[in-house]
């Protein structure tokens, strides 16, 4: 018997909590009576690659109302053609293996449901602008963590795009506390240990969404929540959302480490920083999102390289880290980039594009360079450019606003066009060398990257480490000019 709260309802519950099975019923009205066809993602936006869930779905099955079997077929790995003609009704069940803890997959055990459903729910191919209902069959003690509006043990959405960009835990566990920003209000979840120093933890965290606010001028959702995972094991992974993020660390007897809280509020301001850069400022290649297919974009650089740069930026700027432990983050990335022959073969464009083919393991040594670390250090180029040539009446975060502006608010995305013409419209000056040789060339960042602290009265060193390893030391130069001290403080200030 179906009982219909929307068109599309999807319910879900812990099938096999011992071998991670969770099953889906999924009810469609289907009012046409025509055949429908059903397509599983084949990847989630934040990572640039196909992931290809359909291997973990079994017992796949179609119904009518009856409860007979209506017949179906594959048309590719995760799309099915549903035979349902003459059904008004339609009911596919499935289980799907949710044996991956991490920010971006899904879990399920004994103790708690954790789903990102880009991972394991379907949409109508022709249909995906309809809401839908998401009913959690879980025991009465479970509280739910999830961006959309949840009554009981139900959840809402408007529409495929946002139910794929909303992930939820439920459990019996999950602590949470919320305070206000401005006129938001951020929800802190915890599956696992939480803080031991809540306080600490809110104070903090309020002051790096407020300096971030402060860049775009407004909170562009009025809650936004951080769903934490909290491992036993070591780990770091974090996946951003239109109004929450996944964060995965471990482990967690690490929590009395400073490295380890440095590290967990690194990656908290890293991940509020895409709330607005690529969740709204995001490239026209990508808007809206095709589920089915790889959705190429050289511009990894701006949705990853300046989010990696502003999320360690902001803490300096706010005052949640001192100079020292930004150095210490900065090193490990300019590290990072040092010991990667890639930088010779491939540009960071190149190597954006190309995510979709091993943009997320070391693969082939000397081939390619990494988004995060390229783009942060052309991000910090581009932004002393500005500063520089503005005479400190510029810096990048004018660029950003400007693309929050133009683009969000204007219902599209960017191109590399506009954001090439904001810098210079900002700096004053031509941005064709940048782009030639950090951008689309490779081999002569290291060579812009010690002007631009050089204007700033920045410079590193190499040292031998403990284990005599070479490493690399950002630092202050020690007889700074009034001209560099100028710009410093420019750079580092409070948006
Ligand atoms: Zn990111």
């Amino acid at each position: 018997m179906f009982i219909y709260i929307c068109n599309m309802h999807y319910k879900i519950g812990i099938s096999n909590p011992v071998e991670h099975f969770m099953g889906v019923q999924w009810q469609i009205k289907n009012d046409t009576g025509q055949n429908i066809r059903v397509q599983l993602p084949s990847w989630r936006p934040g990572r640039y690659e196909l992931a290809s869930y359909a291997k973990n779905i079994r017992c796949f099955t179609v119904k009518d109302k009856m409860g007979s079997a209506i017949q179906f077929k594959k048309v590719t790995k995760d799309c099915w053609d549903i035979f349902s003609e003459g059904h008004e009704q339609v009911q596919i069940e499935y289980e799907y293996y949710a044996n991956q803890y991490d920010a971006g997959a899904s879990y399920v055990d004994g103790g708690m449901l954790y789903i990102n459903p880009v991972n394991c729910m379907m949409y109508i191919v022709g249909r995906m602008d309809e809401p839908a209902t998401i009913e959690l069959d879980v025991p009465d003690d479970y509280k739910i963590a999830c961006q959309l509006r949840t009554e009981g043990k139900t959840i809402f959405t408007q529409n495929f795009d946002e139910l794929a960009d909303s992930p939820f835990v439920a459990s019996a566990q999950l602590t949470h506390t919320t305070f206000k920003v401005n006129d938001g209000n951020i929800h802190l979840w915890f599956q696992g240990q939480q803080c031991p120093d809540m306080d600490r933890l809110i104070a903090d965290t309020k002051t790096y969404t407020e300096a971030q606010i402060k860049i775009f001028g407004e909170m562009p959702c009025k809650d936004f929540h951080f769903l934490y995972l909290i491992l036993k094991t070591t780990f770091r992974h974090g996946v951003e959302h239109t109004d929450s993020t996944v964060i995965a660390m471990g482990p967690e007897s690490d929590w009395k480490l400073a490295a380890f809280y440095d590290n967990f509020v690194a990656i908290s301001s890293h991940e509020l920083f895409h709330l607005w850069n690529v969740k709204r400022i995001r490239p026209e290649e990508m808007l809206p999102y095709d589920f089915t297919k790889e959705n190429y974009s050289e511009l990894g650089y701006i949705y990853e390289g300046i989010t990696t740069y502003y999320g360690d930026l902001v803490l300096l700027r706010s005052g949640v880290w001192s100079f020292e432990q930004y150095c210490e983050s900065f090193n490990g990335d300019l590290q990072k980039h040092l010991a990667n022959p890639g930088r010779f073969n491939y540009s960071v464009a190149e190597s954006s594009f190309d995510t979709w083919l091993d943009g997320y393991v070391p693969g082939v040594k000397g081939r390619k360079v990494s988004i995060y670390t390229e783009g942060m250090l052309a991000a910090l180029v581009a932004d002393v450019m500005i500063i520089k040539a503005s005479g400190g009446k510029a810096r990048l975060d004018d660029v950003m606003k400007a693309l929050y502006e133009q683009t969000f608010k204007a219902g599209k995305g960017y191109t590399k066009t506009l954001y090439r013409s904001l810098l210079e419209k900002y700096a004053g000056i031509s941005f064709q060398n940048y782009f030639d040789e950090l951008i689309d060339g490779c081999g002569y960042l290291e060579t812009h990257l010690k002007t631009a602290l050089h204007e700033i009265g920045l410079t590193y060193i190499f040292e031998l480490d403990a284990l005599n390893n070479k490493v690399v030391k950002l630092l202050k130069q020690s007889n700074q000019t009034a001209g560099q001290q100028y710009y410093f403080e420019i750079w580092c200030k409070k948006p």
